[in-house]
C-alpha cells in the first residue's frame, strides 16, 4: 500500500519540526508516482531528488514549473544533456570529466549549472564518490579554473549504512571536514559555496549534529520503495 496524501504531509510536518533553520529538506521522490510528488508539492515542498535522468525528466514535464529538481544519484556524461536545461543542483559529481560535460551542457543552455562534488566516506566500496586527493587536484587544476559554465556549491556523502552511529558520526565529520579544507583553500571568496548535502531517513538526525546544510530524505516521507533502483 502506497502513503495516503495525509500520511505524506503528516510525514513532512514531522520531519520539518525537527529541521533547524538553514537545513534544507530534499524530497527524494525516486520510484514514487506523481500523484505522490503532487501530494508533497501541496503541503509546501518544492525541492524534489531523483536518481534517475529519465525519470526526473518525466516528473519535470508533468509537475509545477516552481519545482527545484535535484539529480542526486549517480550521472553518466551521455545523459546531461536531457537535465541541463532546467536541473537545480546535481548532487552526484564524482570526475573533472563529468564536470566539464556539464559545463558545455550549460553552455549550450546558456547558464551556470550548480553541482556537488560527492566525496567517498563510507566503508563500503560499493558507494560512489571522490576521495580527499581526487578532489583537491580537481578544483586545483587549470581544465577546472577554465570552466565558466558550472558552480561548485559545496560537498556531498553518503555514510556506511551501519547501527553503529559512532561510525557515522565520524564519517559526516570527515565531510564537514573535508568542505571546511575546501571552503577556506579554494572558495573562500565565493559565498554560494555553501551547501553540505549530507542526512537520509536513517541518519539525518546525526548528519544534521555533525553539521549538515541539506538532507536528502525519501523514505520517512514517501514511505518504503518496494523495487530495486539504486
Ligand atoms: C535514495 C537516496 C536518498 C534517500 O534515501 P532514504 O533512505 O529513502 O531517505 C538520499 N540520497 C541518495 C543519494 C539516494 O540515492
Amino acid at each position: 500500500m502506497e502513503l495516503s496524501d495525509i500520511e505524506i504531509k503528516q510525514n513532512l510536518e514531522a520531519i520539518k519540526s525537527e529541521l533547524p533553520q538553514g537545513v534544507t529538506l530534499v524530497a527524494v521522490s525516486k520510484t514514487k508516482p506523481i500523484e505522490m510528488l503532487q501530494a508533497a508539492y501541496d503541503a509546501g515542498i518544492r525541492i524534489f531528488g531523483e536518481n534517475k535522468v529519465q525519470e526526473l525528466v518525466e516528473k519535470h514535464e508533468a509537475l509545477p514549473k516552481d519545482i527545484e529538481w535535484h539529480m542526486i544519484g549517480h550521472l553518466q556524461s551521455n545523459k546531461v544533456k536531457y537535465i541541463a536545461p532546467f536541473i537545480s543542483l546535481i548532487h552526484g559529481v564524482d570526475s573533472l570529466s563529468l564536470l566539464e560535460t556539464i559545463n558545455k551542457e550549460g553552455k549550450k543552455n546558456n547558464r551556470v549549472i550548480p553541482c556537488l562534488l560527492q566525496m567517498h566516506i563510507a566503508q563500503e566500496d560499493t558507494k560512489f564518490g571522490m576521495n580527499v586527493n581526487d578532489v583537491l587536484n580537481v578544483v586545483g587544476s587549470e581544465a577546472y579554473k577554465s570552466l565558466q559554465n558550472i558552480e561548485i556549491r559545496g560537498v556531498m556523502g553518503m555514510a556506511t549504512f551501519t547501527d553503529n552511529t559512532e561510525i557515522v558520526h565520524q564519517e559526516f565529520k570527515q565531510l564537514k571536514n573535508i568542505f571546511n579544507q575546501l571552503k577556506s583553500q579554494y572558495f573562500a571568496n565565493q559565498p554560494s559555496f555553501n551547501t553540505l548535502s549530507m542526512g537520509m531517513s536513517d541518519d539525518y538526525k546525526i548528519a544534521i549534529q555533525e553539521g549538515s546544510t541539506m538532507v536528502r530524505i525519501g523514505s520517512s516521507i514517501f514511505g518504503h520503495r518496494y523495487y530495486a533502483n539504486k
